[in-house]
């Protein structure tokens, strides 16, 4: 019955909110507060409203495509999927079946394995259904159409994941690829996916719905752990549809899945069929921004960081910008070992979204360069990060609040003066020749490169002692 070999199939239905301004079909905002406050008749399914395509939102999944090494269409329209849901009032779902933006594309896994994409459609989401907690949840629920018509990328994958942190791994990639391509946004964007799971051979099972890469990880590790369970105990695997509960971290069977026969898809005939040259897909690949892997690489070159660093690096969108921006203020391979090691783990133990932390990279440069004129000791660097990350103290503020930075002796001013002359030759030779812009410009540097309270006199008078006898 069972064949070991086959292991575990996993293959993603993913669904990513593409980070528009307005809806996909609609001029109506994809952000609002107020519940049923971002709707209009076309989001609203009202009969004799017409569609629009939103063509940023185009513009972004044919990046997404092109990202994922797909081939893309030159010719696609969308289609009708039937859908009689209270949360699509207009009884069917604007999305693309016979002929998608891309096909036959390609994610590369962090252990360089190859995970074939099936295809990669543009639809629209669907409204929310609020259960409000404290009510009688089971007589009735509320429909909020500010979700509906919210543009989603549906990305695809052949089953070719075979294990739960594989799938992890995918979504990480997935999403470092359209954070760098700007088209999606961790803290404002939903990732919701669709996983089929089987084990050894057997039936497949379809894990409908879940929230977030973690939540991915969870149900997909209940729901193989579930049917090798069952499989042990010689019992069947039954085909269908399971929901994850994050609550309980289970899986129970809904009702079962229709085939793709059910849903009757039509063309939508409001819509126009979308035409692309092969000049402009060509132009379209060639605009691609700098991807992950390509940056990984530049910071081996141009950083001389070892690979692994490198990657960690590169494969967040936001630690890599946060590096590049430190770098140019600090010793690179330092800054790089600091947030590789000591930030990283912070956000990581404390569960942080480096996203939405907003740091600002030049109170990390200040903590950096103090930390190596060694007037603070590596402990109290790390403390500073730990508030800076956890409470949003300042890192100069916390080391002068709580008195931990090594007064500065005069070798030590002496020593940030030789520095900061011997990087700026141009503004010394301005300064020889009398311009006194430049006695500010090397005063201001010397200030910055120490964090002290330096009076600017003694440190003009040892410029000028410098200068005259360099
Ligand atoms: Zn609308």
């Amino acid at each position: 019955m069972s064949k070991e070999k086959d292991g575990v199939m996993i293959g993603l239905e993913c669904h990513v909110q593409l980070n528009t301004e307005t809806k996909l079909f609609c001029g109506c905002r994809t952000q609002a507060e107020e519940p049923n406050s971002a709707c209009c008749p076309v989001c609203l399914g009202h009969p004799g409203s017409k569609p629009v395509l939103n063509a940023k939102a185009l513009d972004y999944a044919l990046k997404v495509a092109a990202a994922l090494h797909c081939e893309i269409n030159k010719e696609f329209f969308f289609s009708r999927k039937t859908y009689f849901y209270p949360d699509m009032s207009k009884n069917f779902q604007i999305t693309q079946y016979e002929i998608p933006i891309g096909l036959e594309g390609q994610v590369v896994l962090s252990t360089g394995k190859k995970i074939r994409i099936t295809r990669v459609h543009l639809e629209e989401d669907p409204a929310a259904l609020v259960h409000e907690a404290g009510m009688a949840a089971s007589n009735f629920c509320l429909v909020d159409y500010n979700r509906s018509g919210i543009p989603l990328v549906e990305i695809v994958t052949e089953p070719d994941l075979s294990s739960p942190q594989e799938a992890r791994d995918f979504l990480d990639q997935l999403t470092t690829i359209l954070s760098y391509l700007k088209v999606y946004s961790a803290t404002t964007g939903t990732l919701k996916a669709d996983c089929n799971v089987s084990v050894y051979g057997n039936s497949r099972v379809e894990v409908k719905n879940v929230t977030g890469k973690k939540g991915v990880e969870k149900a997909l590790s209940f729901e193989v752990a579930r049917q090798k369970n069952l499989l042990l105990n010689d019992k069947k695997i039954v085909r269908g549809t399971r929901a994850f509960d994050e609550k309980t971290m289970t899986t129970k069977a809904t009702r079962t899945k229709e085939t793709e026969d059910d849903y009757g898809y039509i063309v939508e005939s409001d819509l126009t069929t979308i035409h692309f040259s092969k000049e402009e897909i060509k132009k379209m690949r060639e605009n691609l921004p700098e991807l992950h892997a390509a940056k990984a690489k530049r910071f081996i070159k141009d950083f001389s960081l070892d690979e692994y660093t490198a990657n960690v690096l590169a494969n967040n969108f936001t630690l890599g910008n946060l590096f590049e921006e430190i770098a140019k203020e600090t010793e690179p391979k330092m800054a790089a070992k600091f947030l590789t090691r000591e930030l990283m783990a912070v956000v990581n133990r404390s569960d942080l979204d480096l996203d939405s932390l907003q740091l600002n990279p030049e109170e990390i440069s200040s903590l950096l360069r103090i930390l190596s004129s060694q007037r603070i000791t590596e402990k109290v660097a790390k403390e500073a990060i730990i508030a800076y990350l956890t409470k949003g103290t300042k890192p100069m503020q916390f080391i002068e609040k709580g008195g931990l930075a090594k007064d500065l002796t005069e070798a030590d001013i002496e020593k940030a003066v030789e520095k900061v002359l011997s990087e700026n030759r141009q503004a010394v030779a301005d300064l020889k020749r009398g311009k006194q812009k430049s006695l500010n410009f090397l005063v201001g540097k010397v200030m910055k490169l120490t964090r002290a309270k330096v009076e600017p006199r003694i440190v003009q008078d040892l410029i000028y002692k410098k200068i005259k006898g360099g």
